[in-house]
């Protein structure tokens, strides 16, 4: 069983490696994320690694979870589009610092287990999708900020239509695992700025919601 010091250890190593913005380290602090790994992996749930969950995916590591947190910027009056569901993990940090969370998942399996946990934490302003994240979700657009959890070449055209004038995506991009970085787009007045931010390992963004699951 991951113990309570866990945790408090967990977010003093957060500091440590830059995280500030102290809304989102409140945040991480509010959710149990052993909730949100599998039982064979709960004593490792405040390590600051990323852990495999159901239908091959992965539960990010708490310190990039953080980060790509703090780099969106958030308000709480932000809605906020997130493109991979995974555990549902993302999805509830960001719950506490916005106003709505609308996130993606292409395996009905894992759909159905995030919304579980959401659920059982009493967090009612998350809305989980099955379906195609390269799509983006069209009847809520725009969205203030686009978290994308899973790597691709390019940003997904579909998502820069979907993000307001002004608005922010943070998302991995690369060609393979090893050389993918977190990139930072800003939609301004003169177009689409983009800045690299760190390097990390996702698991590619794939085509196609999961049809049998
Ligand atoms: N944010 C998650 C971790 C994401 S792992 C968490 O907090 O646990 C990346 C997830 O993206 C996986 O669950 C994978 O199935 C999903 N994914 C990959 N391609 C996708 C697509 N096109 N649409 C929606 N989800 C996708």
């Amino acid at each position: 069983m991951a113990s309570a010091q866990d945790q408090v250890n967990l977010i003093m190593q957060l500091r440590r490696r830059g995280i500030r913005d102290p809304k989102v380290l409140r945040a991480i602090e509010t959710v149990p994320r052993e909730l949100f790994v599998d039982e064979a992996f709960s004593d490792h749930a405040y390590q600051d690694i990323a852990l495999p969950i159901e239908c091959g995916q992965t539960i990010s590591q708490p310190f990039v979870v953080a980060f790509m947190t703090e780099k969106l910027a958030l308000e709480p009056t932000h809605k906020v589009l997130e493109i991979g569901t995974g555990s549902g993990y993302q999805a509830a940090v960001l719950s506490h610092l916005c106003r709505r969370v609308y996130t993606v998942e292409r395996w009905r399996e894992l759909q159905k287990a995030a919304e579980l946990r959401l659920a059982e934490l009493k967090i009612n302003n998350v809305t989980t999708i099955i379906g195609d994240g390269w799509l983006g979700w069209p009847p809520q657009a725009p969205f203030d900020r686009i978290i994308v959890t899973a790597a691709a070449l390019d940003a997904p055209a579909a998502l820069l239509d979907q993000l307001k004038d002004g608005g922010r995506m943070i998302i991995p991009l690369g060609e393979t695992r090893d050389s993918q970085s977190l990139v930072q787009i800003d939609k301004t007045e003169e177009g689409l700025v983009e800045t690299p931010l760190l390097p990390v390992r996702f698991v590619p963004l794939v085509h196609g919601r999961v049809k049998r699951d």
